[in-house]
C-alpha cells in the first residue's frame, strides 16, 4: 500500500489529489486558484471534511506551501504528515518526441521537459516549478512525469506530418503532437472493460469534450490519429478556441491591423463556442440560450456537433472497423442533448444511438447505443489523476 500525491500545475492553478495504491482509492483532493493574481484561494475535500483558505499566492512555491499545510491540516487534512507520501506523479503537458511513456524524473528528464517549453511556453514552465517544489517537499522519493503528448507518439507519419516543407519538421519539429493523451488512454482502456473486449483487433474513437476538446482514434490500444495538433488549438470547436481554420484567415487579418498577440487572444480566448454564440464558453449557458430561441447559440451548437461528426467520419474511414465511440469530459459526460445531436446522422456509418439509454445514462458511465447498433456508443468518466497515480505507482514500485 502506498500513498501517491498527484500534482497538476496549470499557469495560474494547481490541482492535487492523494491516492492509495494499488487500491485506486482517492483520499482527498484540492485546488489552488488565482496563483499570481493578488488574493488566491485553496479549497480541499478529504474524508474528514472541507478546508478552504484565501491568501496572497504570488507563485507556485507559495501554492505548494499551502498545499502542504492543507494536506496535513489537523482538522480536515488528507494525511498526518508528508512522510506518509511514498511518491508523486506530475501532469506534464509537452514531452515533444522524447517521451512515448511516463518516466521517473531525474535531472536529465527535467532538462528535457525544459527544452520542450519552447513548444508549450504557458504549460511546461509551471509543470517544472511544480516538480521542483515537490522535490523540496519529498526529497529523494520517486517522482514521475506523465505527459499529455506521450500517448500520441504512436501516430504514423501520415497522421502527424503537415503538408508543409519537410525542413520545417527537421528544423523546428513542427508536426502534430496531440494532447489530452492521459485522458484518451484512460477512457480507451475503460471502454474495453465495459465492453469486455481486449485491445487487440479493437478500434475506438474517443471524444474528450470539455472546455478543451479533442477526438482520438485508438487502434489495438494505440493512438493512431488525434484532432489537436502542434498545439491544442487545432481540431474541434472548443469553449474559447477556434479549432480548424483556414490559415490564410490569419494572413488576411495580419494585413488588417492584427498582430501576433491579438491573433493569439482571438483564436485561443475569444473564439470557439464563446465567439460563435456570443453567450458564453459554457455549454450549459449555450444550451439554455438555444432553447430560449437564441439563433447564434443554436448555430454554435450545430457547428460544434458538425465538426465532431466530421472527425468521427474521417477516423472511421481510416480504421479497419470501428468497434466503439465514447464520450467523456465535462460535456461528453454530462450533456445528453449534445451526445444526441452529435450522433444524429451517423446512423449511415453504423453508429446508432438509443435515445432512451442516452437519457437514462445521464451523467453516469454506460452504453447508450441501440442493441442492434454495429458500433457501440459509450459514456465513460475520465480520470486523469487516477491514471497519473497508476503510472506513478507502477514505475516507482512495480519492478
Ligand atoms: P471540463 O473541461 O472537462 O471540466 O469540462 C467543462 C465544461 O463541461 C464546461 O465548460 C461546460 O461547458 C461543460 N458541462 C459541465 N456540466 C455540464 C452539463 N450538465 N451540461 C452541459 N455541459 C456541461
Amino acid at each position: 500500500m502506498a500513498k501517491i500525491l498527484v500534482i497538476n500545475c496549470g499557469s495560474s492553478s494547481l490541482k492535487y489529489e492523494v491516492y492509495e495504491m494499488p487500491e485506486k482509492k482517492s483520499l482527498g483532493k484540492g485546488l489552488v486558484e488565482r496563483i499570481g493574481e493578488g488574493v488566491g484561494i485553496i479549497s480541499q475535500e478529504s474524508l474528514k471534511g472541507k478546508h478552504s483558505e484565501e491568501a496572497p499566492i504570488p507563485d507556485h512555491r507559495k501554492a505548494m506551501e499551502l498545499v502542504r499545510k492543507a494536506l496535513t491540516d489537523g482538522k480536515a487534512g488528507i494525511i498526518g504528515s508528508m512522510d506518509e507520501i511514498a511518491a508523486a506523479g506530475h501532469r506534464v503537458v509537452h514531452g515533444g518526441e522524447f517521451y512515448a511513456e511516463s518516466v521517473i524524473i531525474d535531472g536529465k528528464v527535467l532538462e528535457t521537459v525544459d527544452k520542450c517549453s519552447e513548444l508549450a511556453p504557458l504549460h511546461n514552465p509551471p509543470n517544472i516549478t511544480g516538480i521542483k517544489e515537490t522535490i523540496n517537499l519529498l526529497g529523494k522519493k520517486p517522482q514521475v512525469a506523465v505527459f499529455d503528448t506521450a500517448f500520441h507518439q504512436t501516430l504514423p507519419p501520415a497522421a502527424y506530418l503537415y503538408g508543409i516543407p519537410r525542413e520545417l519538421y527537421d528544423k523546428y519539429r513542427i508536426r502534430r503532437y496531440g494532447f489530452h493523451g492521459t485522458s484518451h488512454r484512460y477512457v480507451a482502456a475503460e471502454v474495453l472493460n465495459m465492453l469486455k473486449r481486449s485491445e487487440e483487433n479493437t478500434s475506438v474513437i474517443s471524444c474528450h469534450l470539455g472546455n478543451g476538446a479533442s477526438v482520438t482514434a485508438v487502434r489495438n490500444g494505440k493512438s493512431v490519429d488525434t484532432s489537436m495538433g502542434f498545439t491544442p488549438l487545432e481540431g474541434l470547436v472548443m469553449g474559447t478556441r477556434s479549432g480548424d481554420i483556414d490559415p490564410a484567415v490569419l494572413l488576411y487579418l495580419l494585413k488588417r491591423g492584427y498582430n501576433e498577440a491579438k491573433l493569439d487572444k482571438l483564436l485561443n480566448k475569444q473564439s470557439g463556442m464563446l465567439g460563435l454564440s456570443g453567450v458564453s464558453n459554457d455549454m450549459r449557458d449555450i444550451e439554455k440560450a438555444a432553447a430560449e430561441g437564441n439563433k447564434n447559440a443554436q448555430e454554435a451548437l450545430d457547428v460544434y456537433a458538425y465538426r465532431i461528426r466530421k472527425y468521427i467520419g474521417a477516423y472511421a474511414a481510416n480504421l479497419p472497423k470501428t468497434d466503439a465511440i465514447l464520450f467523456t469530459g465535462g460535456i461528453g459526460q454530462n450533456s445528453v442533448s449534445t451526445r444526441a445531436k452529435i450522433c444524429e446522422g451517423l446512423e449511415g456509418i453504423g453508429i446508432i444511438l438509443d435515445p432512451k439509454k442516452n437519457e437514462a445514462t445521464g451523467r453516469k458511465a454506460g452504453i447508450i447505443s441501440a442493441d442492434y447498433s454495429p458500433v457501440a456508443i459509450a459514456v465513460v468518466i475520465t480520470n486523469e489523476e487516477l491514471q497519473i497515480a497508476i503510472d506513478t505507482y507502477d514505475l516507482a514500485f512495480k519492478k
